[in-house]
């Protein structure tokens, strides 16, 4: 079973690549040209050469034609795409109750977009509105079903105005933080993809934790790369992999963190 899962998933993180090279890039669309091909040489790859993870290894991470490199990220999109859903399919044990299977497709889908998001992100510094619409599409469509589950609408409520408190939010502290510092510190983008995270995550307690995850990690890994930066680049970090990254550990592990959370301002105060 898990071998499946982790060959189904294998395929999907090799759909998300396609998202992540093909989005950012104007004069191509996701689903066209239907075949990938190589981004150096322009050959169409066969697909006993798109197998994910295998032809990477196989081909030793070169073009069976051009041998110019392949990025590693493909194969790690891949690879980690597929360890993580075996991972989340053993923790939510989806085949117990239909409750969990909401929670776990949840999850998945969440992360199917983050992982593009992140990586352009990081790339090209855009959060791309398109991911961004799919996101409130496929946000409203997975609240509502679970209102029809639960037999609650005040589910969906819920979900729809965490994702604009989120959204207001960090429009708030994206407007302080240009105050003080002078500089656009945090882009719309950012603003854009909180919304969306709310709408997912649907309570206040999760906004703070991702807040508070997100400005703690990106803190630390803006400084190491502030050292080892030294590029024009070194003044830009991007935010959405690490609002990303926050978001994903709430929406897994929210009640353990929370709860020491609570329990670490209990004790200092
Ligand atoms: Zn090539």
């Amino acid at each position: 079973m898990l071998l499946i899962v982790f060959f189904l998933a294998s395929i999907w993180g090799s759909f998300l690549n396609v998202c992540i090279y093909r989005i950012p890039r104007n004069d191509l669309s996701v689903f066209f040209p239907y075949r990938s091909f190589c981004p150096n040489c322009k050959k169409v790859i066969s697909f006993y050469d798109n197998i994910p993870l295998f032809s990477y290894l196989l081909l030793g991470g070169k073009c069976r034609y051009c041998r110019q490199a392949i990025s590693a990220q493909y194969f790690l999109v891949e690879l980690g795409t597929a360890l993580s859903l075996v991972f989340l399919f053993t923790y939510y044990q989806p085949l117990l109750e239909l409750s969990q299977i909401t929670t776990l497709l949840r999850v998945i889908i969440l992360l199917s977009l983050l992982i593009p998001v992140s990586l352009i992100d990081f790339e090209k510094y855009i959060v791309p509105n398109d991911l961004i619409i799919v996101g409130l599409i496929v946000g409203f469509f997975v609240n509502f079903a679970d209102s029809i589950i639960k037999g609650n609408f005040l589910v969906l409520g819920q979900h729809v105005l965490c994702g604009l408190s989120a959204g207001l939010g960090l429009q708030s502290i994206a407007i302080a933080g240009k105050l003080t510092l002078g500089r656009t510190a945090m882009g719309f983008g950012d603003v854009k993809l909180a919304v969306v995270l709310g709408l997912f995550l649907g309570q206040w307690q999760s906004l703070i934790l991702v807040l508070m995850i997100a400005s703690i990690s990106g803190a630390i890994i803006g400084t190491i790369a502030l050292i080892w930066r030294r590029g024009n680049d070194r003044n830009r970090i991007p935010f959405a992999p690490f609002l990303s990254f926050s978001a994903m550990i709430d929406l897994v592990w929210h009640e353990q963190i929370w709860s020491t959370y609570i329990g670490l301002i209990s004790w200092t105060v």
